[in-house]
């Protein structure tokens, strides 16, 4: 049988010929058809020229059918005998090939030849088969060829196929719950128990509400039509401890509710109580006027004559405030133009207060509201403090509302102390050193 290697290292061709090779054409060294064949110009004899080039290797070179010594300027390429040669038909070595051609024709053919025994090139395939079984192989037979997962469509290894399948999520798969459904896909395994298997053991849908029966899933429709009655009364309770809870949840909101009003209700009582406190501080804050009258027998004598009103002064009893006159009249003035009047057998003094413009009139609030305390002052040191005499009016309630006077002239005045008795007002408890003491303030 042929050598596998086209070419053998050393010699001439060692091909099947088909027809008998003439010994003229045989190497004296090989013995084989010659390669590249050289002649030896004194005997004639050929070889091979790399067969030349081994008895060249000797000490001595000789040729070796006549034993004469050889030099490499006796030797030339036959190129008539080459030719002759490569005309020679020959047959592929390759097992099972029919090609016969010329020898020069036969390397090119082998390089392509279909029956060559070649290498599979999957990365880890040790097979060797021939070119023409080749695609076949990798197509189909060979363990480590790359194919697509049937199910996920993943490239995998022929090989590990198997192993695969058994991690695959689309590998289809018996349902473990043994409901019979045999094709479903591993990923979607746990829905199908979960969800939708029929013999997944499931509770019973009103188990909040106290039905704790388990069944398998395909008996659930008959579970409710024959517990309908348990059912409905589960329902009931809870209805009824839900309204409960919702009854006691009112109560709570309502009791909530409550307190926030008492809350309000006593924020409200602390603002007024601030606000009222707020009024004292102001009461505090405005002193009271005090008219002190000396002189006052001269006046009063004027006053009895009955020709004018006793005395007059002006005042303000707070800044920015209304602008306010305080006067004596008596009645000896009154006398003269009543003569009948039921009072006319005594003298007596009243006190008035009258609203007259001021600067700050655009700003107050009108008709004059203000509450207002007239003491005419007790001054016997040894006497009660109560024994003055005073009066509170309250501008708010008069029968006839001050209104804003614009003129000195249009001025309403109102009493506010009196009618006081002349021998009163002249006693040695309001007049002392001829000097008596009113005093006005805000209420
Ligand atoms: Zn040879
Ligand atoms: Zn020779
Ligand atoms: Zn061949
Ligand atoms: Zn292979
Ligand atoms: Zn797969
Ligand atoms: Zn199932
Ligand atoms: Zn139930």
């Amino acid at each position: 049988m042929a050598a596998e290697q086209n070419v053998p290292q050393l010699g001439g061709y060692d091909y099947e010929f088909t027809g008998r090779v003439p010994h003229d054409y045989e190497c004296l060294v090989c013995h084989l058809p010659m390669k590249d064949p050289v002649q030896i110009v004194q005997c004639g004899h050929k070889l091979c020229n790399i067969c030349k080039e081994s008895l060249f290797r000797l000490p001595s070179p000789f040729c070796p059918a006549d034993r004469q010594p050889l030099s490499r300027e006796q030797i030339f390429p036959d190129t008539a005998c080459r030719r002759k040669i490569l005309d020679l038909t020959v047959k592929c070595f390759h097992s099972g090939c029919l090609w016969t051609g010329e020898l020069r024709e036969v390397e090119e053919h082998q390089s392509n030849c279909l029956l060559k025994v070649v290498q599979c090139p999957n990365s880890r395939c040790t097979e060797k088969v021939t070119r023409q079984d080749m695609g076949n192989h990798m197509a189909s037979e060979c363990s480590w060829r790359i194919i697509y997962c049937g199910y996920c469509q993943k490239l995998i290894v022929f090989n590990q196929q198997k192993k695969h399948f058994d991690i695959c999520q689309k590998f289809p798969v018996h349902c473990t719950n043994k409901c019979g459904l045999e094709e479903i896909p591993r990923g979607k395994l746990e829905f199908h128990i979960g969800e939708d298997c029929p013999a997944t053991e499931v509770y019973c849908e009103f188990k909040k509400l106290g039905c704790d029966v388990k069944f398998p899933r395909s008996n659930t429709k008959a579970h409710l039509e024959t517990h309908i009655e348990q059912h409905l009364n589960l329902a009931l309770r809870s209805l009824e401890t839900t309204q409960r809870q919702v009854k006691d949840q009112s109560q709570q909101i309502e009791q909530l509710m409550a307190k926030d009003k008492d809350l309000s209700q006593q924020i409200e009582r602390l603002t007024a109580q601030v606000k009222v406190q707020d009024q004292h501080i102001k009461l505090l804050n405005s002193p009271p006027f005090v008219w002190k009258i000396s002189n006052f027998q001269a006046a009063y004598e004027k006053a009895l004559s009955g020709k004018e009103n006793i005395l007059t002064s002006t005042f303000y009893l707070s800044s920015n405030g209304y602008r306010l006159r305080i006067q004596i009249f008596s009645n000896a003035y009154r006398m003269r133009w009543f003569p009948d009047d039921f009072l006319s057998s005594t003298t007596y003094f009243s006190i008035y207060i009258c609203v007259i413009p001021g600067e700050f009139d655009p700003l107050l609030s009108w008709p004059f509201k203000e509450k207002l305390r007239v003491t005419l002052i007790n001054q016997n040191p040894c006497e009660d403090k109560e024994k003055d005499i005073w009066r509170v009016t309250d501008f708010g309630r008069v029968d006839l509302p001050i209104m804003r006077p614009l003129t000195e002239d249009n001025q309403s005045c109102h009493c506010v102390l009196g009618p006081i008795r002349a021998d009163t007002l002249q006693s040695a408890s309001f007049t002392l050193n001829d000097t008596i003491f009113i005093m006005v303030k805000k209420e």
